[in-house]
């Protein structure tokens, strides 16, 4: 049997606490009787227990955006992995090109992070990567993608059962309306996994590993995303904050 699609809201900071939970709301109620792939929702950090709260029937999940690597002590600001799986937190996005460009955060953090979450088992993270329009269009971008796979997650041990999420995420297609287009979101998905392959194996990978796109991806340009032999699913991000457009986009997708 294939392997369900996972679908992932990312909400980013655009909402308040209060405009979280309707929304929330909203997406329990639209998603009442769904089953065909799995769910899971992003909000803020603040908004989590809330949120957790809301779904709290299990049908959806819900993740974080973001975590620390270490467990506990002083880290102003920081979140830890064991405070979001006490509130029932299921995926930690973790690499995420805003981060990236407005946090500072580096390969050696975003490897940190890889392989705390790891330790866990319980938590799946999403590890996004993906190249600029520059690197786009001097050609590098499959090394660009295979650089930040070794960078993300050389010396990690997969353990049983534990998932792990590639988010293709090409950062020219982040928010700006225009996605990629989906011949080359599958080109590209298939260096992501012939380079898994060489690091862990075929059978991991098929086992452990997901890739899913993300980059304006909206309810009118889902369609030519369905039928991908490497597509596991989908990081959405505007088009998530409107039940409406996500559900559409996700019913498109697990058809
Ligand atoms: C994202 O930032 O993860 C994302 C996919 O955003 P958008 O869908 O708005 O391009």
């Amino acid at each position: 049997m294939p392997n369900k699609k996972i679908i992932i809201a990312n909400w980013k900071m655009n909402l308040s606490l209060g405009e979280t939970k309707v929304l929330a709301k909203k997406f329990v109620k639209k998603f009442t009787g769904f089953k065909d792939g799995e769910v899971a929702i992003c909000p803020t950090t603040i908004a989590l227990s809330e949120v957790a709260k809301i779904l709290k029937d299990g049908r959806l999940k819900f993740g974080a955006q973001n975590v620390f690597w270490e467990d506990n002590g002083s880290y102003t600001g920081e979140t830890s992995i064991s405070s979001l799986l006490e509130i029932g937190c299921q995926y930690v996005i973790l690499g995420h090109s805003e981060r990236r460009a407005y946090l500072l955060e580096n390969y050696e953090m975003i490897h940190k992070k890889v392989m705390a979450v790891i330790k866990t088992e319980k938590l799946t993270p999403v590890v996004c990567i993906g190249e600029s329009w520059k690197e786009r269009e001097t050609d590098r971008r499959d090394f660009v993608l295979v650089e930040q796979l070794w960078q993300a997650l050389s010396g990690v041990n997969v353990f049983g059962s534990q998932r792990i999420v590639i988010a293709y995420e090409p950062i020219w297609a982040i928010g700006t309306g225009t996605a990629i287009r989906p011949d080359e979101a599958e080109y590209a998905h298939k260096i992501i996994k012939l380079a898994l392959n060489d690091m862990f194996g075929m059978q991991v990978v098929s086992n452990n590993f997901r890739i899913i796109y993300g980059g304006s991806i909206n309810p009118k340009n889902v369609k030519g995303f369905t039928d991908l032999e490497n597509m596991d699913g989908l990081l959405v991000g505007g088009a998530s904050l409107k039940v409406d457009d996500f559900y559409k986009v996700v019913k498109e997708i697990t058809k």
